[in-house]
């Protein structure tokens, strides 16, 4: 397995965990781009959003996001946050298992850079 987040998955890497359940993740970035800047991940391995199964991971996408929504009230983003997904390398992703990045407590800007 060469996986970074497969390796949080299952221990081998420490992350600062938020939350998980038996099939998601949340863990603080280790790089954090904001006050609030964690990552929510599915423990089964998906490489990009690109291959999310419109038909098996459905329930999956929609707990991500209920979960990123329920994570950002308990960490104080009530008056707002982002969500990202990057996807492959044009999309500017660096680790290739799917994950969602929820950015709070500062002002955000658009266009992204
Ligand atoms: P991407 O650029 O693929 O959308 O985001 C990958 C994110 O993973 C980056 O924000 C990066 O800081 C974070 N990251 C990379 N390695 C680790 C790690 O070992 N632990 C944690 N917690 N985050 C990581
Ligand atoms: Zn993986």
């Amino acid at each position: 397995m060469d996986c970074l987040f497969c390796k949080i998955v299952v221990g081998e890497i420490p992350a600062r965990k938020l939350y998980e359940d038996d099939q998601i993740i949340a863990f603080h970035d280790i790089a954090a781009q904001a006050p609030v800047h964690f990552l929510l991940i599915p423990k089964k391995h998906i490489a990009t959003l690109h291959d999310l199964d419109a038909e098996t991971d459905n329930a999956l996408a929609g707990h991500m996001l209920f979960t990123a929504q329920r994570l950002a009230s308990e960490q104080g983003c009530q008056d707002g946050f982002r969500v990202v997904v990057n996807c492959n390398d044009l999309g500017g992703q660096t680790v290739h298992h799917i994950h969602m990045h929820v950015l709070g407590k500062r002002q955000m800007h658009w266009p992204p850079g």
